[in-house]
């Protein structure tokens, strides 16, 4: 390292090198780098040893402690606690006072359901993070950098000092770097200096005085990490990474972690607490009336009906299920990124099922970005290329339009930042495809890449964004005494209008009004097949000629390129069956309208409508806009401030909106989107960090995907709340109806004792053992096909809607009915008159209830639809349901857990009984659904 490394700041490598101060070559040689071919990957390798990777330190992690004491700041789970606290005192005083010994086991077994709830709560938010964030890298941000002589993608925590990066427009700055080259460069260092105006960039070095002064904002050739390129291109050399780049000494340490609650689970958190304060009111009421009603006087008494609210209490909170809809978010994010869509935010998984629209960006997303120049449209005529041979085809073609389209495709050739690299054996185009193909053309024409380089030597360039729709680059041309030459490309009309002259075979000519039309029609015929359409031009100038504003005037016109890009294969049916699930496929393109109409007509997106441009849009007043978004389904000519229009307008409609995004300036309307999607692979840094979700493909199709996804896990959220909630309802139920109806069901005991059809140990059993594996497995059940022939669900629709309510009283009512007959049959006394101790009909009732929860898992996996379709669907189903058995087979048999959940053996008689009296849940609950079905025949339903 030469003393300029070492930096005024004292620190080695790290961006105080000055580096600002002296010329870029002097920093790429203080750097030890050449810009042309990068450091090489051993250089790399020993840097990264000495720098560590280019990332910012974070906090330290919350302890795992916290995390989990954060559990229990549920008042659910306080509720139970109360519970377990009361239990307590009652065994406390039974001990006290009548002698008896053994463990507290209810206030034990509470409190083991309490600390297992918060662990497996613990564990399942723990994986959702892991989840989210594994994604989120997926997805950060890369830095393309030159090494060893190569362009190269590399994940932007590798960059080190030395290396060498090319920025573009939308690529958030991976480090701190000095520019060596910059065009138009413009970037974004709000998050540094709260400047929100982009700030110009240059290379100049810096004079000595004003660095002092100028502090970050002045420091014009130097580019720092955390912030982004808004316009414009460059190339630069880093100077700092990690902790030594300024954002590092800024932040010291980055907030990572991120806390993040779906409404989804804000809604069951909503739920949860008003199950709560129902359970409290609901034990109130039952406790004031036994006391008043059964003139409870004595301790004893009112100790039982304590521990009767107990058991209302733990019956009425469903433990697990919050652990659950965890479970079942992260696993659909999971699911979901195996078809290729990379969640970034939790929340976008539930709204992404309530899409009515899909806009989609054309290029690459529903056409497959491999462009191929087919046609080049000059004054003399036209050409069809044709690449097998490598050479315009037509071998008649005369000599006048063939240096025509000679100089046209020079044109293109040269306003043109993409690479031919040589990979396996073909070629493969580094940077935007439209570029490549014109390379491409311009090669198989029989263009040397190295001669033209040596004879053209870029000066400036004004490059290509959607809103100027076209590039330009300034040359000097070897031996023509500094002359320059501007080549520009862009949109066939934005270049005409530049253009003063034609060239026709080797001379220009006036453009007169006829052969602009003429140029515009060619357009249209190209257009009109679908083809993508630029318009090339050049123009020279004097060496001394005024830079920039006059540069892309008066041009001469020197032909239409053509490309086709064909419409990815699976893009067609994605649009189909995106329709068939009721969501809206609209097209937003900065293509020709014709060309837009061409490509939207042959997916099937376009209709019987036509495509409006940006300028129409423009034309139209809100309210107009508003009504057109209804039914306008291809959207050409536009840039990214139309598309938030557009977002705004269909939202105004009550829309629910997914966006693709890909450029800097998208970022604003994926923001404005309910469900921003970013492109993962031609995307910018900028799009990414604002979209929900990014597609690692770029595909169209990966959206539909997405949504059916979507889709699927809340129908599975709701199969299991329509689940663990009718178990609650069945045990609230018995519980209640039990003691108001002891005298009618022979559990009253004559003493004025409350006696519980069910104990509080029990239905904990029930609550988290036996319904979680059969909870966990309606979870991931597969997706049914059936979802995406449904219409979106409605925005405002609650996670429960009232007929699910209706079906989960429906099944709690019948499971407590079934159960209650059974504890009946079991007593002595009552309406059916049985032989059994209290605590054998206790076994029964509870065993009656599990069963009927195992039945009531295979309905709970249709709102409407019978049990029997798809039955052995989901094979994790049956192996809970089984797991389950056993379970029960276990508490009812083993000693230790008889003693703990007060059981008694049961006879193989015993367990067909209840098996045939839990059976009243499936059997009513398909003529229930037999009946709405028949009601609502080819309704909704979920
Ligand atoms: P989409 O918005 O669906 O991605 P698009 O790529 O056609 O479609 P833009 O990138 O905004 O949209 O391009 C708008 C127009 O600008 C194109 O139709 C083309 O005529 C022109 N154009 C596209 N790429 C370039 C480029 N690299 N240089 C010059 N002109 C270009």
């Amino acid at each position: 390292m030469t003393a300029a490394t070492r930096g005024s700041r004292g620190e080695p490598g790290g961006g105080a090198l000055a580096a600002e101060r002296l010329p870029p070559d002097e920093v790429l040689a203080a750097l030890g780098v050449d810009a042309a071919s990068g450091l090489p990957s051993a250089e790399v390798r020993a840097r990264v040893g000495r720098w560590g990777p280019n990332a910012l330190r974070s906090l330290p992690p919350v302890p795992a402690w916290r995390k989990l004491l954060a559990q229990f700041a549920d008042p659910l789970v306080l509720l139970l606690v109360a519970a377990a606290v009361v239990s307590a005192g009652v065994w406390l005083r039974e001990e006290l006072h009548e002698g008896r010994s053994g463990l507290p086991f209810e206030a034990l077994a509470i409190l083991a359901i309490v600390l297992l709830n918060a662990a497996m709560g613990y564990v399942q938010e723990a994986r959702a993070e892991q989840a989210i964030a594994a994604l989120r890298r997926m997805s950060a941000a890369r830095a393309r950098v030159i090494r060893d002589g190569t362009r190269l993608e590399v994940p932007a925590t590798d960059l080190v000092p030395g290396d060498i990066i090319r920025l573009e427009e939308g690529d958030a700055i991976p480090a701190d770097a000095r520019l060596i080259e910059a065009s138009a460069l413009r970037t974004t260092e709000a998050a540094l200096t709260g400047e929100s105006v982009p700030v110009p960039k240059d290379t100049a070095p810096l004079a000595g005085g004003t660095d002092a002064a100028a502090g970050l904002a002045g420091r014009r050739n130097m580019v720092f990490s955390g912030t982004a390129v808004s316009t414009g291109r460059g190339l630069a050399v880093v100077t700092a990474t990690g902790m030594r780049t300024e954002l590092g000494r800024i932040a010291g340490m980055l907030e990572q972690t991120t806390d993040e609650t779906t409404p989804l689970q804000a809604a069951l958190a909503r739920l949860g607490r008003r199950l709560g304060i129902a359970v409290v009111a609901i034990a109130a009421a039952m406790t004031t009336t036994l006391v008043l009603v059964e003139e409870v006087r004595t301790v004893p008494a009112l100790l039982d009906v304590l521990i009767l609210a107990v058991a209302l209490a733990v019956a009425a909170v469903p433990e697990g299920l919050p652990a659950i809809v965890t479970a079942a978010l992260s696993l659909g994010v999971l699911r979901m990124a195996r078809r290729r869509a990379i969640v970034r935010r939790l929340a976008a998984v539930e709204t992404l099922g309530s899409a009515d629209v899909i806009a989609s960006d054309k290029t690459g997303t529903l056409t497959r970005n491999e462009m191929t120049v087919r046609t080049v449209v000059t004054a003399s005529g036209r050409v069809a290329l044709d690449r097998a041979d490598g050479a315009p085809a037509g071998s008649d073609q005369d000599e006048r339009l063939r240096s025509e389209v000679d100089e046209a495709l020079l044109a293109g050739f040269l306003a043109n930042d993409a690479v031919l690299q040589p990979h396996e054996g073909g070629w493969t185009v580094q940077g935007d495809p439209t570029e490549g193909a014109l390379l491409v053309a311009a090669r198989d024409a029989g263009l040397d890449a190295e001669t033209v380089g040596r004879r053209f030597v870029r000066v400036a360039e004004i490059p290509f964004s959607s809103e100027r729709r076209r590039m330009s680059t300034v040359h000097r041309e070897a031996g023509e005494d500094g002359r320059r030459l501007v080549a520009m490309k862009g949109a066939p009309d934005v270049v005409l209008s530049r253009c003063s002259r034609e060239r026709v075979g080797r001379q220009d000519r006036p453009l007169m009004p006829e052969r602009r039309h003429a140029i515009l029609a060619a357009t249209a015929a190209l257009a009109g097949a679908g083809l993508r359409t630029l318009g090339l031009a050049q123009r020279r100038m004097p060496e001394d000629a005024p830079p920039d504003g006059c540069v892309e005037q008066d041009l001469v016109f020197l032909g239409l390129v053509g490309m086709s890009d064909p419409p990815r294969p699976e893009a067609r049916e994605a649009v189909a069956r995106a329709r068939a699930a009721g969501i809206r496929p609209v097209m937003i393109t900065g293509d020709d309208p014709r060309t837009a109409a061409a490509i939207a007509a042959e997916l099937g997106i376009l209709g019987d409508g036509s495509a409006v441009t940006g300028a129409q849009l423009a034309a139209m007043s809100p309210e107009e806009l508003d009504e057109a978004v209804r039914t306008v389904s291809v959207y050409a000519r536009v840039d990214p401030a139309d598309k938030l229009r557009i977002v705004r307008a269909l939202q105004r409609n009550g829309l629910v909106v997914a966006m693709t995004g890909d450029g800097v300036n998208d970022a604003p309307a994926l923001k404005a989107a309910d469900i921003g999607i970013a492109m993962g692979l031609t995307g910018t840094d900028v799009s990414r960090e604002a979209a929900d979700i990014v597609l690692a493909d770029d595909n169209f199709a990966t959206i539909v995907a997405a949504v059916e996804e979507g889709r699927a896990i809340f129908s599975n959220i709701r199969k299991f709340l329509r689940y663990l909630l009718s178990s609650n309802l069945g045990e609230v139920a018995t519980v209640a109806f039990g003691v108001v109806l002891a005298p009618v069901l022979g559990l009253s005991l004559g003493t004025g004792e409350v006696v519980l059809p069910l104990l509080a140990t029990q239905i904990l059993w029930i609550n988290f053992v036996s319904d979680g594996a059969p909870a966990l497995a309606l979870a991931v059940d597969p997706v049914d096909p059936a979802v995406m022939t449904r219409p979106p669900r409605p925005r405002d629709e609650g996670v429960l809607t009232g007929s699910m309510w209706w079906s989960i009283g429906f099944v709690g009512v019948v499971t407590a009915s079934s159960s209650l007959f059974v504890l009946d049959a079991c007593l002595p006394g009552g309406l059916v008159a049985g032989t059994g101790t209290l605590r054998y009909a206790q076994t029964m009732t509870f065993t009656t209830l599990v069963l009927s929860q195992l039945y009531n898992v295979l309905n709970a996996r249709s709102a409407d639809a019978s049990a029997f379709d798809g039955l052995f669907r989901n094979r994790w189903l049956w192996g809970a349901i089984l797991l389950s058995l056993l379970l029960q087979v276990a508490v009812v048999y083993t000693p230790i857990l008889q003693q703990g959940f007060s059981t008694v053996s049961l006879s193989a008689g015993d367990w067909l009984f209840c098996g045939a009296a839990a059976s009243a849940v499936p059997v009513l609950e398909e003529l229930r659904k037999a009946v709405v079905r028949a009601m609502r025949r080819g309704a909704p339903g979920c």
